[in-house]
């Protein structure tokens, strides 16, 4: 009896969280699976643990924290890599709302030891670096073919007969196109065959990174770093998200654009004194946060148009992720 799921060839365009986490799953199914990603750079995140100062610039580009429920975690339980997960992630106590001119907690939800009795399974934060790190050395060890800087074009892909043309000539064929590229993704303007619509939401998000071992050196700072907490400042128009990595402090300000008519997508560099001034009446720890900040970088959250389909009709393309459905963040 031939060999299905083994012949069975699916090319995922892009090797982020999406990407990594459906080829793990598919090859753990049995399927052959390639992943063609535009980065030629993903490993070497690595390297950088051990140069402080690049880290944080660059953790800045890729994204910094990001927040993992029990139900992500069950999932990554499912493929076998939590516990190296839990090495790297931080495990907040709770989450703490403020007023955003205060320090006086106004609520707290309760994650830990809530989430894990209530789920049996935590509640985690890591740096989303970390995260797909992770995610791209569980697929090269489960046998997925990664392909590192290979950018695919529109030109350079037929659906009909799942053919991918590389720069270097080689071509790839497949029997399934996963399009997991992101935001912006090539994939589902070839599939919905028209470029992407998005309408502003009227929030800016900008993204900090503060290096933690600096914040114990100051007695308004220390607490967020001894004890982890998920910490939220609402005020008007504007929030504060805030929550301990392994190492660094992640901090996203959210405030309206100055300019509806300006979209973009990011990341953009910010006029860090602009971002200072709008929260200078905020909780004393929020601006000594801002004193402490060197990177600054902002995203517009943009709301895409809704798509009428993810699949092609021929069943050769489908879109899973932000290329599918992008979520705003804190919404
Ligand atoms: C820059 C950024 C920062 C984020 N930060 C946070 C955060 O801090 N906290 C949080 O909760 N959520 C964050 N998110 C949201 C969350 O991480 C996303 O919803 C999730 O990462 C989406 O994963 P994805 O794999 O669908 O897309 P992405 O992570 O965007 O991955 C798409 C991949 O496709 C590759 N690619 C794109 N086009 C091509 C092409 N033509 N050929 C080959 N490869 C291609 C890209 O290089 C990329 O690796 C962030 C998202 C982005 C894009």
């Amino acid at each position: 009896m031939t060999n299905f799921k083994g012949n069975f060839h699916i090319a995922i365009v892009g090797a982020g969280l999406a990407g990594l986490a459906t080829a793990i799953l598919l090859r753990r199914a049995g399927y052959k699976v390639t992943v063609l990603e535009q980065d030629a750079e993903l490993r070497e995140v690595r390297d950088l643990r051990s140069h402080q100062r690049l880290l944080l610039m660059k953790s800045i580009q890729i994204g910094a924290g990001i927040q993992l429920p029990a139900n992500a975690n069950k999932v990554l339980a499912e493929m076998g890599i939590l516990d190296k997960i839990l090495e790297q992630a931080v495990r907040p106590q709770a989450i703490k709302l403020y007023s955003y001119q205060s320090d006086a907690v106004l609520s707290t939800l309760n994650l830990d030891p809530y989430v894990q009795n209530t789920y049996g399974i935590p509640h985690l934060v890591m740096h989303r670096a970390d995260l797909r790190r992770l995610l791209f050395d569980e697929a090269e060890a489960q046998g997925v073919c990664i392909r590192l800087g290979t950018k695919i074009t529109p030109e350079h892909t037929e659906l009909v007969t799942g053919v991918i043309r590389l720069a270097s000539g080689k071509q790839i064929t497949a029997d399934l196109i996963i399009g997991a590229d992101g935001a912006s993704s090539m994939c589902r303007r070839v599939l919905v065959g028209e470029p992407r619509l998005s309408k502003a939401t009227g929030r800016i998000g900008n993204r900090i990174v503060i290096d933690s071992d600096v914040m114990l050196q100051d007695e308004r700072l220390k607490d967020f770093v001894l004890t982890p907490n998920i910490h939220v400042w609402l005020g008007p128009e504007c929030l504060a998200v805030c929550y301990l990595l392994k190492g660094a402090f992640n901090v996203v300000l959210t405030h309206p654009p100055n300019n509806y008519e300006d979209m973009f997508l990011g990341p953009r560099p910010v006029d860090s004194a602009e971002v200072r001034s709008l929260f200078s009446t905020w909780d004393p720890r929020i601006r000594a946060l801002l004193d402490k900040a060197h990177v600054f970088q902002k995203w517009m959250f943009l709301e895409p148009q809704e798509i009428r389909t993810w699949v092609h009709p021929n069943g050769k393309l489908a879109l899973i992720g932000d290329a599918a459905h992008e979520a705003l963040p804190y919404l």
